[in-house]
């Protein structure tokens, strides 16, 4: 039996990774793509993904691999060595080490686990970008092998993540503040601005949690772009977008503007 996620199955009575070393996509890509506006400035990470995802945004940008089963996507299998001698080959055009990324990595959390170990025994960074809906004992075991990570803050209730998938917000809070009390892992935290699910208040209410945790974690404030199932949503003006960091400067000092 396939959870919901598409990536964790029931075999003999367990719940296993299903999509342990099973890549989708992988790109160099620049450290401020990810995003991370202020960590290793002007390098670049490898960049890779695999499939399923354990919300199921209406917005997703990356719907043909978050929202795809074993079956339903090409992948190919790659073990953690040799992920970590690609991303050492990769030196030479600034790769500092490997990001875990497009999909949704954490319902693969072994495959990050034992690729970031490999990975700091060669020198190489370890990044994550995720939703943020882990669990904390999960989280607690990755975050010693994260150097940075990228967590998304969709909405700013669980009403509102339930229409993402799962009632998940202060989850998503609890791991934004652990990663924050982690002296070893750099954190930003991201804000799409998805009509229907973020506004000033929001916003608003976003920002000031996060200062609570640390008013100098980095925000970014994210132009959304019509996708998948919100194809026929256009996005707000980029004067709207503005105003919404305007609101989050007024609880964080490192707010960046993004997609636009
Ligand atoms: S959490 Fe990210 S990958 Fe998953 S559905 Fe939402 S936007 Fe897509």
């Amino acid at each position: 039996m396939v959870g919901a996620c598409g990536a964790r199955v029931c075999r003999e009575g367990a719940v296993v990774c299903d999509n342990y070393g099973r890549l989708t996509s992988a790109a160099l890509d620049p450290v401020e793509k990810k995003p991370l506006a202020e960590w290793m400035p002007g390098s670049y990470v490898l960049s890779v993904g695999s499939y399923g995802c354990n919300l199921s945004c209406p917005f997703c940008q990356n719907h043909e691999i978050a929202a795809a089963r074993a079956d339903t996507v090409a992948w190919r299998y790659v073990e953690p060595a040799e992920l970590v001698a690609a991303a050492e080959r990769l030196r030479p055009r600034g790769n500092v080490g490997i990001a875990f990324t497009y999909n949704e990595p954490l319902i693969g959390w072994e495959f990050v686990r034992d690729t970031a170990r490999l990975a700091h025994e060669r020198g190489l960074k370890t990044v994550v970008v995720s939703n943020g809906v882990v669990c904390a004992d999960v989280w607690r075991e990755l975050l010693p092998l994260v150097d940075a990570c990228n967590i998304d803050l969709k909405a700013a209730s669980d009403e509102a993540y339930a229409r993402l998938g799962a009632g998940v917000f202060e989850t998503v809070v609890d791991t934004i503040r652990a990663a924050a009390a982690c002296p070893t892992c750099h954190v930003e935290v991201t804000t799409l601005c998805a009509p229907g699910f973020i506004d000033a208040d929001s916003i608003d209410r976003l920002a000031r949690l996060l200062a609570s945790i640390d008013p100098s974690i980095p925000y970014h404030v994210t132009q959304y772009v019509p996708r998948w199932r919100m194809t026929g949503v256009p996005a707000a003006p980029d004067a709207t977008v503005r105003s919404y960091a305007d609101i989050a400067r007024n609880w964080l000092g490192h707010v960046h503007i993004g997609n636009m």
